[in-house]
Order: C-alpha cells, then sequence, then structure tokens
C-alpha cells in the first residue's frame, strides 16, 4: 500500500527555517541598526513614509532620515511603504487613503530605484476596504501589529503577523527554540519586528545585538531574508503544478524550489519537472 504523501516547502538550499526583520518609520536610528544587521549578515525590510522623510523631532528621538540617505543606507535590505504620511488608512476615507498607499510607493520607487511592494499599516489600522486599497495599489504584503509568538507562515500575506516584538521578554527563548535542536516538520519562520529608535528610548540596544549575534551564527540552517524575498518565495512555491499521482511536480517559475518529501528533500529548478519515486 502506497504512504501518504506529506510535502512540505523547504526554504532556499533546503533550509527548514527562515529569518526577517521589519523595522518602522525611518528614523535616524535606523543606522545603528543596519549596521548591526549587515555585521552579522541578516536581512530585513524598513517601512518608510517618505512624506516625512527630513522631520525633525524637537525631543531627538523620532528624527527621520533624509531622502537621500535611503538607497545607500538600506542597501541589500528590503525599502517598503509605511503609508506617505503615516495617516492611519482607515481614518481617511477610501481615495485619501489610496494616495498615501500609492504616492509613497512612487516616491520609495523613485528613490530607491527599486520596485517597492510591501507595507506597513500605521498605526497598525487596517479593515477590509484598506486591504483592497493595498492589492489595487500592487502592494504584495502588509504587516500587522500584534504578534503571534509562534512560527507560522502567513496564511493572509495582507495580515502579516510578525513573531515577536524585539521587547517582548521571551525573545531569547524563542530564538534559542527556534534556531537549537528542534526538528521543523514545517518551514519555520522568525519576524521580528519594532522601532529602532525605542532602542534609544529604553537604553538597550544590547537586546537586539544579542539577538543578532546568536541568530548570526546558524546561517547554515537559516535562511536570512527580507520580507519580499519569503513572499516571493512562498508564492512561488504555491505555483507547483502536480500530476494526478503526484509523482511529477513541475516548476513553472523562475525559482529554483525546495521542497520535502518525508526524510527527502529536493530542488526543483524553474522549468524543470521532476519525477519522485
Ligand atoms: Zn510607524
Amino acid at each position: 500500500m502506497k504512504q501518504p504523501i506529506m510535502d512540505s516547502l523547504r526554504f532556499p538550499g533546503g533550509k527548514t527555517r527562515a529569518l526577517t526583520f521589519s523595522y518602522d518609520d525611518g528614523v535616524l536610528q535606523d543606522r545603528r541598526l543596519v549596521g548591526i544587521l549587515n555585521d552579522c549578515g541578516l536581512r530585513g525590510t524598513f517601512n518608510i513614509g517618505s512624506g516625512v522623510l527630513g522631520y525633525v523631532d524637537p525631543t531627538g528621538l523620532m528624527t527621520k532620515l533624509q531622502p537621500e540617505e535611503i538607497a545607500p543606507l538600506y542597501a541589500g535590505h528590503e525599502i517598503a511603504s509605511h503609508g506617505l504620511y503615516h495617516s492611519a488608512p482607515t481614518a481617511l476615507g477610501g481615495p485619501a487613503a489610496l494616495y498615501e498607499i500609492i504616492e509613497d510607493r512612487r516616491r520609495l520607487e523613485e528613490l530607491s530605484g527599486g520596485i517597492v511592494r510591501g507595507f506597513a499599516y500605521p498605526y497598525g489600522a487596517y479593515d477590509a476596504s484598506v486591504k483592497q486599497l493595498l492589492a489595487a495599489a500592487g502592494m504584495a504584503y502588509a504587516r500587522v501589529v500584534p504578534s503571534s509568538g509562534n512560527f507560522a507562515l502567513p496564511t493572509d500575506f495582507l495580515e502579516w503577523m510578525p513573531t515577536a516584538h524585539h521587547n517582548d521578554e521571551k525573545l531569547m527563548d524563542l530564538a534559542k527554540a527556534f534556531c537549537g535542536e528542534q526538528r521543523f516538520p514545517h518551514p519555520a519562520l522568525f519576524y521580528l519586528w519594532g522601532h529602532s529608535y525605542e532602542f534609544d528610548q529604553f537604553d538597550n540596544w544590547h537586546v537586539i545585538e544579542e539577538f543578532a549575534d546568536y541568530v548570526a551564527q546558524f546561517d547554515q540552517t537559516v535562511w536570512f531574508a527580507t520580507n519580499i524575498e519569503i513572499h516571493d518565495y512562498i508564492q512561488a512555491y504555491r505555483q507547483l503544478i502536480y500530476s494526478a499521482d503526484a509523482g511529477m511536480i513541475y516548476n513553472p517559475t523562475a525559482t529554483p524550489l525546495w521542497m520535502a518529501r518525508g526524510r527527502d528533500t529536493f530542488e526543483l529548478a524553474p522549468g524543470a519537472t521532476v519525477r519522485l519515486a
């Protein structure tokens, strides 16, 4: 009798785990945060409101970067939208909310020279109509504020829940559970978020330094990626085409994809049909 088939996504290189960061508001403290991530080979997404770049906070805490600094600072990371003026999209009415999304996208693309498809909800505010506006504006995903406390992949990319905020007192316990000996039958994602000015506010830069130093040791088993890279990889995987008996799988995408069936891990080259035993 045939065994039941249990296929499961694997990240690039056959890895079961991926790690990403999401930091909001484009503040000056991102310089130090990007330096920490770069030193450790880690990668993430920075959510920017292009209309408030250059704002000088009288308290000094939340001063924003200048527009011309965006492209060089975030090189190797993802630049995503956080709404043009950081307005709550649920409080604007449809046309103005759409303008906040699409005009921010346009300006960030001009500043960065790349395509912008990610979003983080200002104040975490969203509803069904805001999600429709994001989709209409070509946004692939949007991050919400409540944390899941787990490593599950998102079921709805327009309500992408992070694993934890960096001030979570269980942060290092979560990191050790994620990186440690435990085997994951399903792909696992650690998604950390916050604002880099909070490290000044709470005088706790050691939290992110300790986290980054710890997870960086696991580069052989954890894929370090931006939000959009993880989104695009999962979406490509979901396009795999199966034969009726699941003995053949066709990868119609331009992305090399990895999967596990039982104990075996396979690479599915772009355009290839793989025949499995
Ligand atoms: Zn914000």
